[in-house]
C-alpha cells in the first residue's frame, strides 16, 4: 500500500500549496476563527484516504485513542439522532488543534477559499467558508483553487487501490465512522 499512500501524499502536498497560494492572494487565515469547520458534518468517499488517516493515528497512546472512540461513538450517535446539518466537534479535535493535522482527510485542507469544479459536465463554484465570505465581501473572487485535477487524481488512486484490494463495495463515511473503521474493525 506504501507506493498509493505515497501518491497521495503528493496531492495532498499540491493542494496546501494551492491552498497556500489562495492565503496569500487573499491574506486569509484561519486564526481566531469562531466559526470552526471541525463541526462540519464532512463525508469522506475513499478507502485510501482512511488508510492515511490511520498512518496518521499511529504514534498515538492507548489514553489517547480510547478518548478518540468514545468521543467518535458520541458524534456518531448524534448525526443518527440529528438532522443532516447538526454541528458537532470532530473526534480528532483536540483543544483547538487536529491531532493528524499532517494526515487530515482532502476536504478539511481545502475547504475555506473559493474554488472552481468541473463535474457532471459543468462547472461549480464554491465562495468560500461564512469566515471567509463575510470577511472578504468586498473582493472578488477572481482567484479560486480549482478542484477538478486533484478530485481526478484522487478518483485515479482509488480505482486502483480498490482494484489492488479487491474492493467493489460503497465507501461514505463522516470521520467519526472512519475513525470506528480503523480502531474497532480492524
Ligand atoms: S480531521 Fe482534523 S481538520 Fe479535519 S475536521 Fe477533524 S480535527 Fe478538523
Ligand atoms: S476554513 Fe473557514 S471555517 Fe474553517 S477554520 Fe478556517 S476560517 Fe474557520
Amino acid at each position: 500500500m506504501d507506493k498509493y499512500l505515497q501518491r497521495l501524499k503528493e496531492i495532498y502536498r499540491a493542494i496546501d500549496e494551492s491552498y497556500a497560494e489562495a492565503q496569500r492572494y487573499y491574506s486569509f487565515s484561519c486564526e481566531g476563527c469562531n466559526d470552526n469547520c471541525c463541526v462540519t458534518k464532512f463525508h469522506h468517499h475513499t478507502i485510501i484516504e482512511e488508510l492515511y488517516l490511520a498512518e496518521g493515528l499511529k504514534r498515538l497512546d492507548k489514553d489517547q485513542i480510547k478518548n478518540i472512540i468514545s468521543r467518535a461513538e458520541d458524534v456518531v450517535r448524534v448525526h443518527k439522532s440529528s438532522a443532516e446539518d447538526v454541528r458537532v466537534l470532530c473526534p480528532l479535535n483536540e483543544d483547538g488543534l487536529c491531532l493528524p493535522y499532517p494526515h487530515r482527510p482532502m476536504i478539511c485542507r481545502i475547504h475555506g477559499v473559493p474554488y472552481e469544479l468541473f463535474r457532471n459536465f459543468k462547472m461549480e463554484y464554491g465562495d468560500g467558508c461564512y469566515r471567509f465570505i463575510t470577511a472578504k465581501n468586498n473582493m472578488t473572487k477572481d482567484f479560486r483553487i480549482n478542484r477538478t485535477g486533484f478530485y481526478l487524481e484522487l478518483a485515479q488512486l482509488e480505482r486502483e487501490v480498490r482494484e489492488a484490494l479487491n474492493f467493489t463495495g460503497k465507501h461514505k463515511k463522516t470521520t467519526a465512522e472512519m475513525l470506528l473503521s480503523i480502531f474497532c474493525s480492524r
